[in-house]
C-alpha cells in the first residue's frame, strides 16, 4: 500500500484498538479494515461496458456468454486511462447481443 500524497510505502501502526497505515509525510489512513475491497471495487466499476454498432465487422472468439450460453461472441479490446493499465476485453454474443466486459 502507498501513500496517496507522497507515493512512499506506508506502514502499519496502532491508534488505538484500530490499525491504520501511516506515512513519514503525515498522512495516515483512517480505517484500514474493508478499505483496500471498496477501492478495488470502485476501480472495476470504473470501466463501463461500451456498446458497439459497427459490431458486425470485429472478429470472433469462442467464448460462452454468460445469458444465453452461446459458444461464439464478438469481440474488442479498449485502452483505458493510463497506458500502464492492461486493455480491457468486450464481448457481444453472437446470438442474443449481449455484451459484457472480460475481467481475466
Ligand atoms: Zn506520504
Ligand atoms: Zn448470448
Amino acid at each position: 500500500m502507498f501513500c496517496p500524497k507522497c507515493g512512499a510505502i506506508l506502514m502499519p501502526k496502532k491508534d488505538g484498538s484500530k490499525r491504520i497505515m501511516s506515512c513519514s509525510c503525515g498522512y495516515s489512513s483512517k480505517d484500514l479494515s474493508g478499505a483496500k475491497i471498496s477501492e478495488k471495487l470502485e476501480t472495476a466499476k470504473k470501466v463501463e461496458v461500451v456498446d458497439r454498432e459497427d459490431y458486425e465487422t470485429l472478429p470472433i472468439t469462442k467464448t460462452e456468454c454468460p445469458k444465453c450460453k452461446c459458444k461464439e461472441a464478438y469481440f474488442w479490446t479498449i485502452q483505458t486511462r493510463a497506458g500502464d493499465e492492461p486493455e480491457t476485453k468486450f464481448l457481444k454474443c453472437k446470438k442474443c447481443k449481449h455484451t459484457w466486459r472480460d475481467y481475466d
